[in-house]
């Protein structure tokens, strides 16, 4: 895939393994953070040493300035970008009577609203190339709801409604969207909740352990490839059997 991709929250975690995923079925990577510039730098040198072609950029995804900017210095670095991989999420977990309005505002900033801008930018490059792939993370908590998570499930159920509206507007371009929703994978988000809450997640989850961020990545690289041409407006889910 000779194609230019760009990862939101490409330096950590899952977004790491897609990263490294799609540069390894050939595409050139930005690979964006927010404030930890040391792991994108050394996402970017694990590609590069591996003779693959990559950046890294710090912006933050819900700011729409900052977005727009971003988007001109990948073109200027790498080109145009045509897989765009709007995976950068946070969570800020509460029950509901206590959960603040910067908490939810900050939720939705960083999930849903940076999906919104990231993906408004990538259009008018793959609309001119009449092709792209532009891949959402959602989350089990989009679909089955997770009490606590108000703010979090709603960002991610938002995902997979703009994203089934966006694949019927873009279709006829050779543009797909599609979204994977994750169920629970080790990462930093997810050690934040700690062993209990792990151990009580596998209990319920049928393949009985964590997902790795590398077995959501090849779902990802797959929807981003060629062999994934006629798929659009769906949500994979990538969960071990949790959500059956
Ligand atoms: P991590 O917390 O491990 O990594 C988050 C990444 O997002 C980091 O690269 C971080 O950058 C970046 N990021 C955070 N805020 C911003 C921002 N405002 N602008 C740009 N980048 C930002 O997360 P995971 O790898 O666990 O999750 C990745 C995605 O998968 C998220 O959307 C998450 O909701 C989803 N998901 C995860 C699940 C899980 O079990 N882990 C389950 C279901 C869905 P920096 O390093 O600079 O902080």
């Amino acid at each position: 895939m000779s194609r230019v991709a760009l990862v939101t929250g490409g330096s950590r975690g899952i977004g790491r393994a897609i990263a490294m995923e799609l540069a390894g079925r050939g595409a050139a990577v930005a690979v964006n953070y927010a404030r930890n510039s040391d792991a994108a730098d050394e996402v970017v040198q694990a590609i590069q040493s591996g003779g693959g072609r990559a950046m890294a950029i710090g912006t933050d995804v819900g700011d729409a300035e900052a977005v727009t900017a971003m988007f001109s210095a990948v073109e200027e670095e790498l080109g145009r970008v045509e897989v765009l991989v709007n995976n950068a999420g946070i969570t800020r977990d509460d029950l509901m009577l206590r959960m603040s309005l910067e908490a939810w505002d900050d939720v939705i900033a960083t999930n849903l609203r940076s999906v919104f801008l990231c993906s408004k930018a990538a259009l008018r490059g793959m609309l001119r190339s009449k092709w792209g792939r532009i891949i959402s993370l959602s989350s089990v908590s989009g679909i089955a709801g997770n009490p606590g998570q108000a703010n979090y499930a709603a960002s991610k159920a938002g995902i997979i409604g703009f994203s089934r509206s966006l694949a019927k507007e873009v279709g006829s371009r050779g543009i797909t969207v599609n979204v994977v929703a994750p169920g629970f994978i080790a990462t930093d988000m997810t050690a934040e909740l700690g062993t209990d809450a792990a151990d009580a997640a596998v209990e319920q989850i049928s393949l009985g352990r964590l997902g790795r961020p590398d077995e959501i990545a090849s779902a990802v690289g797959y929807l981003a490839s060629e062999e994934a041409s006629y798929i659009t407006g769906q949500t994979l889910v990538v969960d071990g059997g949790l959500a059956l």
